[in-house]
C-alpha cells in the first residue's frame, strides 16, 4: 500500500539537509512511496518579498532579489552535484527563467493570482533538485507537477480542492514501477491550468490530499522536533510530546494555532482512516506521535497554544442598538471577505469583540470598512493563549500577573487574551 512522506523547508534547507533527505529515503525501501516537499527554508517568506518589490514598483530591488534567489539555488546544486551540476543547473536557470517572464507577464493581474503564478516557484525549484540528488544518489525516483495533480478552483491563495477531478487524476498515476514520485506541497492549479496555492504552511495538507485520493497507508510528515506535543517546544519548556491523539483532538490543537500541522490536513485523513505520523528527520530512532482513531488518551495532559500579533476589534452600533444576530452576520460576513480568522469571537448586548492576527494588509482594510458603520476600537501586540483540558487551578496560575482582555470559556476550551508585554518568552506550565 502507498506511503506518502512530506518535508518540510527546514528538512531541506541545504545541500547537507537534501543529503541527509537521501540517506533518510535510503532507508524506507517500500514502494510505492510519494515524497512531498515543501520549498527550501525560507524560499518561500523570499518570493512573498520579491513579490512586494516588484508590485510595489521597485524594479531594482526585485532583480536583487531574483539574483539571489537564483544564486542560493544554484549554490546548492553546485553543493550537492559538483563537477557534473551542469544539468540540473541548467533546469534551475530555466525554472527562475520562467519564474520572471510568469511575472512579468501577469504583473497587471490581481496580487493573488499574480502571487500563485510566481510564488510556486519555490516548490518547483526544491522539488526539481530533490528529484536530481535522490536519482543520482540510486534511488530511483520520478518527478511529477502537482498542478497536473491537485485540481482546485480558482480561489488564490487559499484555493479548494475539486476532489473528484484531483482524485481522477492521482489515481491515474501508475505508481506500480518501483520509483518513487517526488511533488510539490502547496500547489495545484485550476482545470484551465493556472497555478493556484493552498495557503502558506499548506504542504501538510497537499500530502493529506494525495493521501487520500490513492487511499494511502499512512502518512509521515517529518519535522525537526520529535513529534507532536501538548505545547510548542520552544516556547513551553516542559512540553510534553503526546504519543497518540485523535483526529478530533488534533483537528482542535491546530485550529487553535499549534503550527506543526496545516489545520487542513486531518479532515482528509479521518474520512479514510488514514492514521498521520509526525516524526523527527533528525532522530529516525524516535517513535513520534500518531494521530488516528484512538481516543483513549486525549486530554490525558492539558494543551497550550499560544497565538502572537493579535489584535482585540470591538465592534459597536453607532446608535447603541443591538448586537443582534442580523449585525453579527454583517460583521462576520467583512471578515470573511477580508480572508481574515477570528480566534475569539464574543459577543454582548451591544458589542461585537473579534481577536485577529495583526495581518496589515487584511487587517487594515477590514477595519476602514467596519469604522464606517460602526464605533471600532482596536488594541494591538496581544498574545491569544489556548488551553485544552484545563482545569481552573490551571488557568488561574496561566493568568497571574496578567490583563486579560476577552476571554472563553466552554467544557473543554479556555482562552485568554493578554498583553505580549506581560507574556514571557517562554512559557512553563505549571503542574
Ligand atoms: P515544516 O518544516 O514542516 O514547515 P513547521 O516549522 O511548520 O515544519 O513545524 C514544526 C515546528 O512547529 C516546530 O519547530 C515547533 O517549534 C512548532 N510547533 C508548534 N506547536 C507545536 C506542537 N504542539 N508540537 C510540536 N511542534 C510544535
Ligand atoms: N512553502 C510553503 C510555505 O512556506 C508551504 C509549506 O511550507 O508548507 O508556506
Ligand atoms: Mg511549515
Amino acid at each position: 500500500m502507498t506511503q506518502v512522506f512530506k518535508f518540510g523547508g527546514a528538512s531541506i534547507r541545504d545541500a547537507a539537509a537534501i543529503r541527509h533527505l537521501g540517506d533518510l529515503l535510503a532507508r524506507f525501501p517500500a514502494r510505492p512511496l510519494i515524497v512531498v516537499v515543501s520549498a527550501m527554508g525560507k524560499t518561500t517568506d523570499a518570493l512573498e518579498a520579491l513579490l512586494a518589490a516588484a508590485r510595489g514598483d521597485d524594479p531594482a530591488d526585485y532583480r536583487e532579489r531574483l539574483e539571489t534567489l537564483r544564486r542560493e539555488h544554484l549554490a546548492t546544486v553546485e553543493a550537492l552535484f559538483g563537477a557534473s551540476a551542469g544539468p540540473v543547473a541548467q533546469r534551475v536557470e530555466a525554472l527562475i527563467t520562467e519564474l520572471d517572464r510568469r511575472h512579468r507577464r501577469h504583473a497587471r493581474r490581481e496580487r493573488p493570482f499574480h502571487y500563485d503564478q510566481t510564488v510556486c516557484f519555490g516548490e518547483l525549484l526544491s522539488t526539481t533538485i530533490v528529484a536530481a540528488w535522490l536519482e543520482d544518489t540510486g534511488l530511483a525516483s520520478e518527478w511529477r507537477d502537482a498542478r497536473e495533480l491537485i485540481v482546485t478552483d480558482g480561489t488564490h491563495q487559499a484555493a479548494n480542492v475539486n476532489w473528484s477531478a484531483t482524485a481522477e487524476r492521482v489515481r491515474g498515476l501508475d505508481l506500480d514501477d518501483g520509483r518513487l514520485r517526488v511533488t510539490q506541497g502547496f500547489i495545484g492549479a485550476t482545470p484551465e491550468g493556472d497555478a493556484t496555492t493552498l495557503g502558506r504552511e499548506g504542504s501538510d495538507y497537499s500530502a493529506a490530499i494525495l493521501a487520500h485520493c490513492l487511499a494511502a497507508e499512512a502518512v509521515t510528515i517529518w519535522k525537526d522536533v520529535p513529534g507532536l506535543f501538548n505545547a510548542d517546544p520552544r516556547r513551553v519548556d516542559n512540553a510534553v510530546q503526546l504519543e497518540t491523539i485523535s483526529y478530533g483532538e488534533a483537528i482542535a490543537l491546530a485550529w487553535h494555532g499549534a503550527k506543526v500541522i496545516h489545520p487542513k490536513t486531518l479532515a482528509p485523513l479521518q474520512q479514510r482512516a488514514i492514521p498521520l505520523k509526525v516524526r523527527s528527520f533528525q532522530d529516525l530512532a524516535a517513535s513520534g506521535s500518531t494521530i488516528g482513531d484512538d481516543a483513549r488518551r486525549d486530554g490525558e495532559v492539558p494543551a497550550l497554544m499560544l497565538c502572537e500579533a493579535q489584535t482585540l476589534l470591538e465592534v459597536r452600533p453607532r446608535d447603541f442598538a443591538f448586537m443582534d444576530e442580523a449585525r453579527q452576520h454583517d460583521i462576520l460576513g467583512r471578515l470573511v471577505a477580508a480572508g481574515l480568522h477570528a480566534g475569539l469571537i464574543d459577543a454582548g448586548a451591544t458589542r461585537l469583540s473579534l481577536c485577529l492576527d495583526s495581518h496589515p494588509e487584511r487587517l487594515e482594510p477590514l477595519v476602514a470598512s467596519l469604522s464606517s458603520n460602526y464605533a471600532v476600537t482596536r488594541r494591538d501586540d496581544l498574545t491569544l493563549l489556548t488551553v485544552r483540558h484545563g482545569d481552573d487551578a490551571l488557568l488561574r496560575a496561566l493568568g497571574e500577573g496578567r490583563d486579560c482582555l476577552a476571554e472563553r470559556r466552554n467544557a473543554d476550551t479556555a482562552q485568554r487574551l493578554f498583553p505580549a508585554s506581560q507574556c514571557p518568552a517562554t512559557w512553563h506550565v505549571p503542574t
